[in-house]
């Protein structure tokens, strides 16, 4: 028999059984989770810290110690350098608008995040139209090389959508540096949660709200050189760049463990401490072991279910970070994640655009996958509980 939770308007009075509750209720893709942790060491360290110069050493220390965190993590080539921003992903678009398209670029649009770097390049007077290749939510599309693209944008998580994708070149687009086009990753919400090989990109960006459990506000960027001569080549072209968006800029002060404009202290504080924890306890392989166990879990619940189910049909687009689980229609899933709220489980919601009748849930290596167990079992209450 299949359990109902009906009508959002109604929101059923459940308790969840304190034995069932996750440790920790926070199950949001971004922000997310923050281990305490990683709250403990800032709170330790603030006296010293916290409101001291970026431009001094006790800053410029932890952002050395991020950049040499980012390059053991991601085991980066000799020549790539870890940069970093201010303004987030969402900046980092803009800058890369200015700075890493020559002219023309190519991009998969599968959600909304892939579709606004697009956007970005299609409405920059600059540059010549993107070619953008597109597909249905829940599927995601493959680059084709071509001979005018001068950088092809990839997206390994689509955060709306759960989508993940594997990162490659375009076939036949040859390495930037034999005149083939860079290859731009957004990595915001897969960075350090799924694999990645560095000889498969020219730039690989993300933002420390995801996957490192620490706050909103900057960009990182790791580059090939391809990528660097690229920036340099754009500038010495004389295209006018902002100051804030030129990446010439972002490198030189990155090289000096400082950013252009004032940072976040705290943002990057437990950015570094994130780095740090999966590098101290494996690497990669530990940070993207968390989110697969996870990942295991959640899809085993769903296939097993008789009312939720993956809403990304291949299995291998499963995203292994973000979950998005479509529900019955007997069943109301904003109603569920409403009840899971007002039981301390948050950010359990769809992406608000997508529209569908479906939770969305992080699993981000900060989460614990026996927490991702216990989510599973506080939805099976809630809308067994609905049923009575
Ligand atoms: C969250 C997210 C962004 C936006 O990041 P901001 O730092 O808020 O600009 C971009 N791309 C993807 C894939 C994301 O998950």
């Amino acid at each position: 028999m299949i359990p109902y939770v009906t009508d959002s308007s109604d929101n059923p009075q459940i308790t969840i059984p304190a034995n069932l509750l996750p440790a920790d209720g926070r199950f949001g893709s971004g922000p997310s989770k923050v281990r305490p942790e990683n709250v403990e060491a800032l709170a330790a360290a603030a006296d010293h810290f916290l409101g001291t110069s970026h431009r001094q050493k006790t800053v410029k220390s932890v952002v050395g110690s991020l950049r040499e965190g980012l390059r053991d993590l991601f085991s980066l080539p000799d020549g790539y350098e870890v940069m970093l921003g201010n303004g987030g992903t969402t900046c980092f678009w803009d800058a890369a608008t200015f700075c890493l398209i020559e002219k023309k670029s190519q991009h998969l649009s599968f959600g909304e995040f892939s579709s606004k770097f697009a956007t970005a390049a299609s409405d920059a007077p600059h540059l010549d139209d993107p070619e953008v290749i597109a597909s249905d939510v829940g599927t995601h599309p493959t680059s084709i090389a071509r001979d005018d693209v001068d950088l092809y944008a990839l997206t390994h998580n689509e955060t709306s959508t759960g989508v993940m994708m594997e990162i490659t070149r375009p076939t036949g687009a040859g390495s930037a540096a034999k005149g083939g086009g860079l290859v731009a990753v957004d990595g915001t919400s897969a960075a350090a949660g799924l694999p990645v090989d560095p000889e498969q990109f020219d730039v690989y960006y993300f933002a420390p709200q995801k996957c490192f459990g620490s706050d909103g506000g900057l960009w990182a960027a790791l580059v090939s050189l391809s990528a660097q001569e690229r920036i340099a080549s754009i500038k010495a072209s004389g295209r006018w760049v902002p100051a804030s968006l030129d990446l010439t800029i972002a490198l030189d002060n990155s090289k000096l463990d400082q950013t252009y404009n004032t940072p976040a202290l705290a943002t990057l504080f437990m950015f570094e401490n994130q780095a740090r924890w999966f590098n101290d306890n494996g690497g990669m392989k530990f940070s993207t072991g968390r989110c697969e166990r996870s990942a295991e879990i959640l899809y085993a619940w769903a296939d097993n279910s008789d009312f939720a189910t993956p809403f990304v049909q291949r299995e291998v687009d499963r995203s292994r970070v973000v979950a998005t689980i479509d529900f019955a229609d007997s069943i109301n899933a904003a109603t569920v994640a409403a009840v899971l709220r007002a039981n301390g489980i948050v950010d359990t919601e769809p992406y608000r655009k997508l529209g569908r009748n479906q939770l969305r849930v992080a699993m981000f290596p900060a989460i614990d996958p026996d927490d991702v167990a216990a989510l599973c079992a506080c939805i099976n209450y809630v809308v067994g509980a609905s049923a009575d």
